[in-house]
């Protein structure tokens, strides 16, 4: 097989030929390219409006476009987009499977820079691919909508909601993640009620009754909504955000309390002030036997931590019960302690826990693992980092939907 044959074979540009090919040596410094220009071939042209082939074009512009390389060498195509004259829908851009119609790369191109996108940081595949930062942002997000699959509500009847800072304090998310196959249902802007209505409006009358229980945090907005689109379902608050919760409202209050308590004791007072993290950490977390013989020796010598600390392994117990009687009987002996430990943010938290108790017990019925939920705030975050600077949220809304596609149910 000749150079010009393989290159017409393996390029698959349909209605087109190769005619010149040439490689542009650098002048300078430039990198060197492979030069293809494009040659029509086929005098039939298929109309994007109605998909049916016509014999006539209305006009035709030059265009550049961005091929994969070959053989390490950047690939520049040059031909004609023709727009066909359709005597159904008038002048309409000529349908290309290779090409899409406002893009400057070719489809496989726009494939392999999406692929990319999914692992690097858009700076990265830009310097790599040879494009700007725009263009693989907007290659990147047309590739996500045109591949990201439509709500599709079959079998969902347990949902996860929760929010997510998107830039700190001003731009949030709202998640809506199906609890079973953890795949990202709708990405909302904002958060509260508003940001959820149009996932139920999208779901209609037969979705919203297929809906069992939703998983939230208990201070979220959105849960008035959700009693008012979905009465028959259940509330289940979440371990993730009451342990959050517990964490900053009890443990860093009383390492507070302790630190001021000990200010003549400057080796102590040290010690509680700099062990936050430490403290607010997940045990299974902690990075090596330094951090745990710290934290020990740091419960060993302060009793109010201590006591704030076991009692937040206790309150994730609540959660592992599948009996609601014996999660009961937990919750009565975990409120008895709090309340003798003689310590306020402790007993302040359990008396406003008190009141929102049965969401939580709910958990023995309906088993909902929100454990996803952590993922996926650290998805977010690198997210953020790697579309470093974007100011688009629905470029970061098609990124989360396409990093949790979900398990098969
Ligand atoms: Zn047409």
């Amino acid at each position: 097989m000749s150079w010009e044959q393989c290159i017409r074979v393996l390029g698959g540009w349909t209605g087109y030929e190769p005619g010149t090919v040439e490689v542009r040596e650098a002048d300078g410094q430039g990198p060197r390219e492979v030069w293809i220009a494009l040659d029509r071939r086929s005098s039939r042209y298929r109309c994007s409006g109605c998909g049916k082939l016509r014999p006539r074009y209305h006009d035709a512009e030059e265009r550049e476009i961005r091929d994969l390389p070959i053989l390490g060498v950047p690939v520049r195509l040059f031909l004609w987009r023709f727009r066909v004259a359709c005597p159904t829908c008038g002048p309409r851009l000529e349908a290309l499977e290779w090409l899409e119609p406002r893009s400057r790369v070719t489809r496989r191109m726009a494939e392999d820079v999406a692929r990319l996108c999914r692992v690097l940081p858009i700076k990265h595949v830009a310097e790599r691919c040879g494009l700007d930062w725009h263009t693989v942002k907007a290659i990147d997000k047309a590739w996500m909508l045109r591949t990201l699959p439509p709500l599709d509500m079959t079998g969902v009847t347990r949902l996860i909601m929760d929010e997510i800072a998107i830039h700190k304090g001003h731009r949030y998310a709202t998640l809506i993640v199906d609890a079973d196959t953890r795949k990202v249902l709708w990405v909302g802007k904002g958060r509260g009620r508003e940001a959820v209505r149009p996932f139920f409006e999208a779901i209609g009358g037969e979705g919203r009754k297929g809906i069992r229980a939703v998983a939230m945090d208990m201070h979220a907005p959105f849960e008035v909504e959700v009693r008012a689109q979905c009465p028959g379902a259940e509330i289940v608050y979440d371990l993730f955000h009451v342990v959050m919760k517990y964490g900053r409202e009890v443990i860093d209050r009383v390492r507070v309390d302790e630190a001021n308590r000990l200010r003549k004791d400057k080796a102590a007072r040290k010690l509680v002030k700099g062990s936050k993290w430490l403290l607010l950490a997940n045990r299974e977390n902690l990075a090596g036997q330094t951090q745990r013989v710290r934290l020990k020796e740091l419960l060993e010598a302060n009793q109010a931590l201590m006591t704030v600390y076991l009692l937040r392994d206790d309150l994730k117990r609540l959660w592992g019960y599948t009996r609601e009687g014996w999660a009961r009987r937990a919750w009565e002996d975990w409120l008895a302690r709090a309340m003798e430990s003689g310590l306020t943010p402790l007993k302040t938290f359990a008396r406003n826990l008190t009141k929102r108790i049965d969401g939580i017990l709910a958990q023995c019925r309906w088993k909902l693992n929100t454990s996803i939920l952590e993922g996926i705030n650290n998805k977010a975050k690198v997210i953020k980092r790697m579309a470093y600077g974007f100011r688009d949220d629905d470029y970061f809304a098609l990124k989360i939907r396409s990093a949790f596609p979900g398990n098969a149910r």
